[in-house]
């Protein structure tokens, strides 16, 4: 058995009702939408529009962002209008808890702005209110025709479903586990609600589910049983992920899974930035968690080789790390100007030990001499040996033969 034999494809994509949310599509087999948040204060309508703008320039395909009092509310429909005049059709998505009702029947132009509402079932309301408040929002979506995604979150689940949940677990012959208990009704509250809503008049396909939690191994085991108990389209995300390499990982490990069984129609990666870090972090990864399981292309991928005791200097490094910068910042223009640059591939190796075989497996290649060796750089253009760099201006050189790849071997798209 080969290598290759043991390792399955992705599933094909589940086949789940299609959303229409502005102009992109969710579900029914399209292209899993990547989505990021802001972490502005939505009231301060010029910061969040440049944070909507920068996160849509990273590839964000809808932008979240909180409505949580009467300024926010206010504010929305001045913040899509900035987006608008800097030609950014990007849609916004409202996040409501708690006041959604409120807000949304005293301004309903911040409704008409929104191209997608996110409602917890958790925080609409306790009690007797719970349900007037959730019909009053789903009224709301009805009436401007807006999408809605009802979404589950551990920390604010609905606790009269826990409570349910737990009463019929506790009459079972087989008692489950907290965790299971805790899983079903994370799920039972999507499920029940998203009937709610279109008992109050929401059509199917304008709903959209998701039951974040923040383990991996849970957050799998809620969204494999969602997929089977019903074909809204799924946003997945680890919620609460965390920063840095945790927040990755995590994000990933579960993601990934999911993904790969065809399950996921949008997805958000759930990031702490760094302090002075970009927000954008999260849509790079989004990104480059699609694009490194093959199921989308965005951005050139860079193969770097890890470095080792052949490569003593940072040259290497500070290369590998330069052409990703570069491809990049690049792709807004080359995305307009070119058809099908975000399949390019780029590698950028050490030394002759793996350099010269790895380059002839990306389009363009560069194998850096490592400690010892020639000081002499051979490029490799789809597969071929085409040049020999030397001295000190490789990188400027490199990036010049990636630009000279792009404008030839792609096709400029017209007008
Ligand atoms: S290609 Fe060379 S420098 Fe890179 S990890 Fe392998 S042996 Fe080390």
């Amino acid at each position: 058995m080969t290598q290759s034999s043991l390792i399955s494809a992705p599933s094909p994509r589940r086949n789940t009702r299609l959303v229409r949310i502005g102009q992109v599509a969710v579900g029914a087999g399209a292209p899993v939408v990547v989505q990021s948040m802001t972490n502005t204060d939505t009231a301060d309508i010029l910061g969040t529009a440049m944070q909507v703008a920068e996160l849509a320039r990273a590839g964000s395909e809808m932008v979240r962002i909180t409505v949580n009092n009467e300024e926010a509310a206010r504010a929305v429909p001045h913040i899509r209008d900035r987006l608008l005049a800097l030609n950014m059709d990007v849609p916004l998505v409202g996040d409501f808890h708690y006041n959604g009702h409120t807000l949304l029947s005293k301004y309903p132009a911040c409704a008409e702005a929104l191209a997608k509402l996110r409602i917890n079932p958790g925080n609409v309301g306790a009690g007797s209110k719970r349900d007037p408040q959730f019909a009053a929002i789903v009224e709301i979506a009805c009436k401007y025709d807006k999408p809605v995604r009802i979404g589950v979150n551990w920390g604010s689940l609905d606790q009269s479903v826990l409570a349910r949940i737990m009463d019929e677990n506790a009459t079972r012959a087989e008692p489950r586990d907290a965790g299971a208990v805790m899983r079903e009704a994370l799920v039972v509250s999507a499920l029940e609600s998203a009937a709610k809503a279109e008992e109050y008049g929401l059509a199917g396909d304008r709903i959209i589910l998701s039951a974040k939690v923040s383990s991996v191994q849970d957050l799998i085991a809620v969204y494999r049983d969602m997929a089977v108990r019903c074909d809204y389209p799924l946003h997945l995300g680890l919620t609460e992920a965390g920063m840095g390499s945790k927040g990755i990982v995590g994000s990933t490990a579960a993601l990934a899974v999911l993904l790969q069984e065809g399950i996921g129609d949008t997805i958000r990666i759930s990031l702490t930035p760094e302090p002075g870090g970009s927000r954008t972090q999260e849509v790079v990864v989004a990104q480059e968690i699609l694009q490194t399981m093959g199921l989308r292309a965005f951005t050139p991928m860079v193969t770097a080789c890890p470095g080792c005791g052949r490569t003593t200097s940072t040259f290497f490094q500070e290369l590998a790390s330069g052409i990703q910068n570069y491809v990049r910042e690049q792709m807004p223009t080359w995305r307009d100007q070119y058809d099908g640059v975000e399949n390019m591939t780029l590698a950028v190796m050490g030394c002759v030990v793996n350099g010269p075989g790895e380059s002839k497996h990306a389009n363009i290649g560069i194998s850096l001499p490592g400690t010892g060796e020639t000081p002499a750089a051979p490029v490799f253009v789809d597969g071929q040996k085409t040049v020999t760099l030397r001295g000190d201006n490789i990188a400027a050189e490199f990036k010049a033969i990636v630009d000279d790849y792009v404008s030839t071997r792609y096709t400029r798209k017209a007008g």
